[in-house]
């Protein structure tokens, strides 16, 4: 053939640049499940078949249009790696070229790039328009900054894609007179809880899917989670009524409940489009638009349509400009040194630490948890015991049906973990269980109790996190962001701090040896 475009398992846009100059007559399209990509790091059944299925029914939807497209199916006899499986199809196809958009992590773009030059053919790579910045625009943004801050990169982008900007050219200002509004974006459901959350669009196994379902129970047995429950959109239709559906029931509630937590509640009102937006069924700027015109119809306040705005234009893009930036060796970084293992329980959810048996069940049910939960409940229990970083890293990738490296890594190395030394965040996100217990209900059903940091009942938050401080006073403590937090520390007596650093290094070794927190 003259190109054989190759498109990746996130890759599953019609519109993408690879794509965008097909000659059915003369090119193919080249797809691979490859077994690499689910086993390099364990992976979640639902995560798997997500992938499995949105690809076959993206193959589908391309040869409905005429084009021809070479696709190696894992059930096929030999199950190749992406590496054996193109080199199998340039020997067949013998393309003139081979043309790719952008892949999303470093370790792909170097085993394709690697085949290509191995098999002597030019390999063109187009830059992902999908993401609002390219890649080139946020090395400009960020060359010669001494600190690369989420907030700054976020006005940046809403002046340049004037989005929720009013006023003349040149003069514009934010709608509504301010950048920033998640002072309003902070509630917590209180002692009432959330009431009726509307119930979030599924979309149960079509023919498509039930038809991968046995070959992933079957090839993955090993795998963690389950299948039951799966309802994840895997087509651009689909996800276009996830969207739709979130503006009209969920977007108004969605700023000032964003960071609140509820038992048996894992969507509240979040928008549980990352998945459809990671894989391409969705474009960004599809879901800013749909913000944006729930605004000015007024269905939604503004705290809410810029609460959500800053995680798509600001947060999504801001992370995906910094693992490209930083190379693959970011995967590494590791300031706090951190060797401790990744707690058993994190792969079975089974711990009577009520809020992450709570929140390890339904990853492990559904492949989802929110922001605040990765952040303020799975993250920071890592982060405070001190756990291996690269460990962390693999759970989150393997875990989380929407999880690719690009957007997982920053998020948990730098954002979740501080091992970057504060590139991405400028302080660590560390508390007490205090904050769990304000922002959920989880500490009511917690044999622990969050203020004590103490004893047979202190909540292993509270205890880890006076820990952390004193183990990392020196790093911390005169520190301008950080130093209030490490002057609290300062006024403890010493009898008190010596019985925390002995309980904290207890359930430490406790935790490594599996000897505590079982449920
Ligand atoms: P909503 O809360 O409704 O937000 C809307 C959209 O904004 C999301 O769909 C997502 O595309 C985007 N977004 C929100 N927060 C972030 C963020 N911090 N970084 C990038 N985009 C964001 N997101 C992933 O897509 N894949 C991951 O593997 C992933 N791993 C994470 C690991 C940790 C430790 C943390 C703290 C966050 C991680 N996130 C990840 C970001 C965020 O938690 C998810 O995007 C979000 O929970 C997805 O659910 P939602 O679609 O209901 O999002
Ligand atoms: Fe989690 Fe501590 Fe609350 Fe228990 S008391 S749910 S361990 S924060």
């Amino acid at each position: 053939c003259r190109h054989l475009v190759l498109v990746l398992g996130d890759q599953l846009d019609a519109g993408a640049a690879a794509l965008r100059d097909l000659d059915p007559a003369r090119d193919r399209v080249w797809m691979c499940e490859a077994v690499d990509e689910s086993t390099h790091v364990p992976s979640h059944k639902a995560r798997i078949l997500l992938f499995l299925s949105a690809m076959r029914h993206f193959r589908d939807a391309l040869e409905a249009e005429g084009i021809r497209v070479h696709y190696r199916a894992l059930d096929a006899e030999a199950d190749p790696s992406l590496a054996v499986g193109l080199a199998e199809a340039i020997r067949i196809l013998r393309p003139e070229r081979l043309i790719l958009t952008e892949p999303g992590e470093h370790r792909v773009l170097a085993a394709l790039q690697g085949v290509a030059e191995a098999g002597a053919v030019p390999l063109e790579i187009r830059p992902d328009d999908h993401f609002i910045c390219s890649r080139a625009d946020f090395d400009r943004w960020a060359a010669g900054r001494k600190g690369l801050r989420l907030e700054h990169f976020y006005r940046h982008l809403r002046k340049r894609e004037g989005i929720l900007m009013e006023g003349p050219e040149g003069a514009a200002q934010p709608v509504g007179g301010q950048w920033n509004l998640d002072q309003e974006n902070r509630k917590s459901f209180g002692r009432q809880g959330p009431g009726m959350v509307p119930e979030p669009i599924g979309f149960p196994p079509d023919a498509v899917t039930r038809g991968l379902i046995p070959l992933v129970e079957r090839r993955f047995a090993n795998a963690p989670g389950s299948l039951e429950r799966f309802d994840w959109p895997v087509t651009a239709v689909q996800a276009r009524e996830a969207l739709d559906e979130f503006i009209r029931n969920r977007l108004a509630a969605f700023g000032p409940w964003q960071d609140a937590m509820w038992t048996g509640e894992p969507y509240l009102y979040h928008a549980r489009i990352s998945a459809a937006l990671n894989l391409k069924l969705l474009d960004p700027r599809a879901a800013i638009d749909a913000a944006n015109a729930a605004l000015e119809a007024n269905q939604a306040p503004l705290a809410s349509v810029e609460g959500f705005v800053r995680q798509i234009l600001g947060w999504r893009e801001y992370v995906r400009g910094i693992y490209w930036r930083e190379g693959p060796a970011y995967l590494d970084l590791n300031v706090l040194e951190a060797h401790r293992p990744l707690p058993s329980f994190y792969w079975t959810g089974k711990t009577d630490y009520a809020c992450l048996g709570a929140s390890i069940a339904q990853v492990l049910e559904q492949g989802y948890g929110h922001h605040i939960q990765r952040l303020m409940v799975t993250g920071l229990f890592a982060l405070l015991i001190g756990v291996e970083p690269r460990e962390v890293h693999a759970w989150y990738l393997a875990m989380f049906v929407d999880a690719v490296e690009w957007v997982e890594a920053p998020n948990v190395i730098g954002m979740s973990q501080f091992a970057d030394g504060g590139l991405l965040a400028s302080k660590p996100y560390v508390a007490t269980g205090q904050y769990i217990n304000r922002m959920s209900n989880y500490c009511r059903h917690c044999r622990y109790d969050p203020k004590e940091s103490v004893g047979e009942t202190a909540c292993p938050f509270t205890t880890l996190y006076w820990d952390f401080l004193d183990r990392h006073r020196d790093r911390f403590a005169n520190h301008p962001r950080t130093a209030l937090q490490w002057r609290n520390l300062a006024r403890m007596d010493s009898e008190r701090l010596g019985a925390i650093r002995r309980q904290a290094a207890a359930l430490r070794d406790g935790l490594a040896t599996g000897e505590s927190a079982r449920g």
